[in-house]
């Protein structure tokens, strides 16, 4: 890629970093954690779920804190606010992943810039003007 194609490029890349950083600068809170719908069995020879349809409930497991938690989502429970909860966390670490991609990018980009941009010494010149000397 010429000189100019990368500087273009990287022009590009830098427009695009705050809105690739916008979810890392919210201030509203938000948790490490994820809600999925489980489905078991219970066991129970008797009940529907050992030849039908499995129980399910929706699921809340966190990893913010001090140790793993997975739980039922009780009904009175907000889903839709520990759901956001959960996305706004999701962003911020896809945020981090697209910065890193982000970053190698322009560090190669500056990379070919400097080999664009160097040049390598070549042999001394042979110097054309006389040396004045010894004649005073
Ligand atoms: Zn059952």
């Amino acid at each position: 890629m010429d000189a100019a194609r990368c500087r273009q490029e990287l022009d590009s890349l830098l427009a695009r970093l705050p809105a690739l950083l916008a979810p890392v600068f919210e201030t509203t809170p938000m948790m490490a954690g994820w809600i999925y719908q489980r489905r078991f069995r219970c066991g129970q020879p008797t009940c529907h779920c050992a030849s039908g349809s499995l129980h399910e409930y929706p699921s809340l497991a966190t990893w913010g804190g001090p140790k793993k938690d997975v739980r039922r989502i009780r009904p009175e429970e907000d889903i839709e606010r520990l759901r956001a909860l959960t996305e706004r966390y999701r962003a911020v670490r896809s945020a981090r992943t697209s910065f890193l991609a982000w970053s190698r990018r322009v560090v190669k980009l500056i990379d070919a810039l400097e080999s664009a941009r160097t040049r390598v010494p070549g042999p001394p010149k042979k110097s054309t003007a006389r040396k004045a000397g010894g004649t005073k």
